[in-house]
């Protein structure tokens, strides 16, 4: 089971999902000859039971894909036009390594990683290069643009961002499925929740759009975009004037309760409804539901915390199960993200050496707002010009927002750029260095998953594809050109991944011998209290440095900017298209073929009010930029709203456009996360 097996009997090696999704499958590969000739999903991981999405169950497509980078590229065109001749890995590290001494030796601040999901993976994703930029004393990066908001709202509310066991859901008898679409985005928490529906649970879906999920669920509400968190005081208005609330549960497990009740209190179901844009009735009858139907589960995920008030609208549906008590239940109280459980098994201080700062505080730089970041001259207040920027698992042309901007800031002549890619992306076609990065496929790592509770582990299954290196490996060998000569430079990726947990907290065992391993955690982790706070109460009140959770009008909306939406009345909301996981796979062709183009989908009332019908060219525009695609007048979209599925890449759009050319850069209320779908616009004929 090596990677230069060239055996010609099929070999099968045990590896992870390294996407950007909660269900971080555990992965059977399937080599012969060298070669993949299957990627399929092991059937004995609880949590994934061999199914995988088909995005990745065409891995192999991805891995061998004709316009894979497979060497390293020098720019040769103007910065973004992609026009770039091979050179050999000594030219390019000796180039890059000249460069980044130069800058760093002035001010090693002025050097920006940039990084994100691109690959999940705890080695792949910051062991290496962590240690690498710590060591130069480079600027740190606040990872803020996926899940922040209502992270640090899990934080606050419970200490730690813990939640059910995915698997408990199979037997829950009501699930609220709140702004979340997991048939395109948690396939595996979707069957779970397929098997209680099957068992007799109710299904509740919540988002303002009428997703795949949302038609599959016995009841949608489309609340107006921003409004989750008036209408969780609403339902909580509604427990307590019915008195449906488990006492017991909250004098001995929450504090600060009496303050979040006087605040419920002030939001009668009417004041919710028509906050959210739907019925005092709706409110009414899923309060009862929630109030009465036990074991109660809600599944919360993140697109309901791209607004500014985020984080205190998952603060508020965070503490819904305190109210009724039904974390008593393995199958009731509620799942956001499940990363927290892992804070003690990983080995992050070894695997990034934050010490290796020796004493140094470098300035933090948000991701969420690069575009405005890179235009900045310096100061006192910012520091140094950023002068170089090092980008790896990320694609921030077409992912950040207010891409605009972004894009120029990444033009700059005198920015220099190193982007390690499987391809030529939009961010990439910016770069002077482009270095090919290997795949889940050819390289090891660990893992994580914030979907489930389970450690993972990923084996290389083939050698590098051409000349592709792992984002470790090419930061081992910088680090070398740099001159840096601590040992920790001399790790393995191998000693990396199988040194990524603590092996008191996990099963290292398990792990090595078939690629999983659960964490110790009750079934029902909160039946008798114990959250990770001090005290082990759940926060309803008051947390350090937030006070008593409220609803935060969006930026972006007739109440808190009138003249604005006089101008641009249209809401607009960005989920994932069902091909693409955030901007990976657009270029896979198959996946591109079956998303066909980029679309906007409007309710048929918006769009006849505009002339505009399905297939229409339309612009979609506000003062940040203007946003070419077709239209889809369909009922997916609720009136008021728009849904610009996203997220394609620039190049890929029609004029050159995606749906980040529309969305701003202001930040959310906690996790200073960006508020993706606070966004208004106007459509018209193109
Ligand atoms: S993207 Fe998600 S569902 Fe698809 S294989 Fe990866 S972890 Fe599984």
């Amino acid at each position: 089971m090596t990677p230069t097996d060239t055996a010609a009997a099929p070999i099968t090696v045990q590896g992870a999902c390294p996407h950007d999704c909660p269900d971080t499958c555990a992965l059977h590969i399937t080599v012969q000859a060298g070669r993949v000739i299957r990627v399929a999903g092991d059937p004995s991981h609880p949590p994934t039971h061999g199914a995988l999405c088909t995005k990745v169950s065409r891995y192999a497509e991805r891995t061998y894909h004709p316009d894979r980078v497979l060497t390293p590229l020098k720019r040769v065109g103007r910065k973004g036009e992609g026009r770039f001749e091979p050179v050999s890995w000594d030219e390019a590290l000796g180039a890059i390594a000249v460069r980044l001494k130069t800058i760093a030796d002035q001010d090693p601040q002025a050097v920006l990683p940039y990084s994100y999901a691109g690959t999940m993976g705890l080695v792949q994703g910051d062991g290496m290069a962590a240690r690498f930029f710590h060591r130069m004393g480079a600027s740190l990066l606040d990872r803020t643009i996926c899940s922040m908001a209502g992270g640090d709202a899990l934080v606050a509310t419970y200490g730690a961002k813990v939640g059910m066991h995915v698997e408990q859901f199979a037997h829950s008898k009501l699930i609220l499925i709140w702004g979340s679409n997991p048939i395109t985005s948690s396939v595996h928490f979707w069957n779970f929740a397929q098997q209680a529906k099957r068992a007799g649970a109710r299904l509740v879906c919540i988002d303002p759009r009428r997703t795949e999920t949302a038609e599959k669920c016995h009841q949608h509400i489309a609340l107006l975009p921003g409004t989750d968190g008036a209408l969780a005081l609403g339902l909580m208005h509604e427990l307590i004037q019915h008195d449906r609330l488990d006492h017991d549960y909250l004098a001995r497990h929450a504090e600060g309760w009496p303050a979040l009740r006087a605040r419920a209190l002030q939001w009668p179901a009417e004041r919710a409804a028509a906050t959210c844009g739907i019925s005092a009735d709706e409110v009414r009858e899923l309060a009862r539901e929630y109030g009465s139907i036990q074991p109660a589960a809600i599944r919360l995920n993140y697109g309901m915390q791209r607004v500014r008030g985020g984080g205190n609208a998952a603060r508020l549906v965070a503490l819904l199960p305190c109210l009724v008590g039904a974390w008593r239940h393995p199958a009731g109280g509620l799942l956001f993200s499940a990363s927290g459980w892992f804070r003690h098994a990983r080995h992050d201080g070894w695997l990034q050496r934050p010490d290796l700062l020796a004493g140094r505080t470098p300035r933090t730089i948000n991701m969420s707002t690069i575009g405005h970041d890179l235009l900045r001259e310096a100061s006192l207040d910012f520091g140094p010009k950023v002068q170089a920027v090092v980008v790896y698992n990320s694609n921030p042309v077409a992912v950040a927002p207010d891409s605009r901007q972004v894009a120029r800031g990444f033009a700059r002549e005198d920015l220099f750029t190193v982007v390690l890619e499987h391809f030529l992306t939009d961010t990439a076609d910016h770069a002077d260095y482009v270095l090919p990065a290997t795949t889940q496929l050819e390289h090891w790592d660990a893992h994580l998953s914030y979907g489930h509770t389970y450690a993972m582990l990923n084996r290389p299954a083939i050698a590098p594809v051409g000349q592709a290196r792992s984002n470790a490996d090419i930061f081992r060998a910088l680090a070398r050109h740099m001159g840096y000569t601590e040992p920790c430079f001399a790790d393995s990726d191998e000693a990396l991944a199988l040194g990524a947990f603590k092996a008191e907290a996990v099963d290292l065992q398990a792990l090595a011998t078939q690629g999983w391993a659960r964490l110790p955690i009750a079934d029902a982790p909160f039946a008798e209290g114990g959250f990770p706070t001090p005290s082990g109460k759940a926060r309803a009140g008051e947390a350090p440095g937030v006070g008593v959770p409220d609803h935060v009008p969006n930026y972006e909306s007739v109440q808190s900017a009138p003249e604005l939406a006089a101008r641009f009345p249209l809401a607009m909301i960005s989920p994932p298209a069902r091909h693409f996981l955030n901007s990976t796979f657009v270029n896979v062709a198959s996946l591109r073929a079956a998303q066909r183009e980029p679309l906007l989908e409007l309710h048929p009332q918006d769009a006849s009010a505009r002339g505009i019908a399905t297939g229409s060219t339309v612009r979609v525009f506000n003062d940040r930029g203007e946003y070419r695609c077709k239209a889809e007048v369909s009922e997916r979209a609720r009136p008021g709203v728009v849904n610009g599925l996203g997220i394609w890449w620039r190049k890929y759009g029609l004029a050159g456009t995606n749906v980040n050319e529309l969305t701003h850069q202001r930040l959310t209320d906690m996790g200073r996360a960006p508020a993706f779908y606070d966004c208004l616009v106007e459509v018209q004929l193109a």
